[in-house]
């Protein structure tokens, strides 16, 4: 690994961005990750930022059980993440689609459609818990080395 991968990886250990997409839920654990953006756990004095568009986004955090509706647009969401990227389930929903299992709206369990990094448990998970989970999601993502600079993608 070069010097600029090894910085790479040392940035976006230290410094991940997110992209939250709802793919069905009740906003029980939409409001439980809003709240680890907020002062009392701060995530962004750890270096995590809430990023608008999944191209600017390191980690793809989905919340919900995943709807039939929702399945087109998370690949989709999913595919415009650049790689490498690391993918959180937040809560019960999207890792088993929970109390829901038997609904016919729904296409779950997420990782059925696209790979899942890292299960964050509990309806919903508490702030600290969804944190220490994006932070493995970063630790895996910087094992996956750096992304290549826009002229090398480029050249090829
Ligand atoms: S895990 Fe619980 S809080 Fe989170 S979306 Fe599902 S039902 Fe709502």
């Amino acid at each position: 690994m070069n010097l600029w991968s090894r910085l790479m990886c040392s940035c976006r250990r230290r410094s991940p961005w997110i992209f939250h997409m709802n793919s069905g839920s009740c906003n029980g654990c939409d409001i439980e990750l809003v709240a680890s953006l907020t002062p009392r756990y701060d995530a962004e004095q750890l270096g995590v930022r809430l990023e608008g568009s999944p191209r600017h986004a390191d980690i793809l955090c989905i919340t919900g059980p995943v709807t039939r509706n929702s399945v087109h647009a998370i690949e989709t969401v999913y595919g415009q993440v650049c790689s490498p990227k690391a993918v959180v389930a937040i809560g019960s929903c999207p890792a088993t689609t929970n109390v829901f299992i038997d609904s016919r709206v729904l296409d779950g369990p997420l990782n059925r459609h696209i790979p899942v990094d890292v299960f964050v448990p509990g309806c919903p998970p508490r702030p600290d818990a969804i944190l220490q989970g994006i932070a493995k999601a970063a630790e895996i993502l910087a094992e996956r080395g750096s992304r290549p600079l826009v002229n090398e993608e480029n050249q090829q």
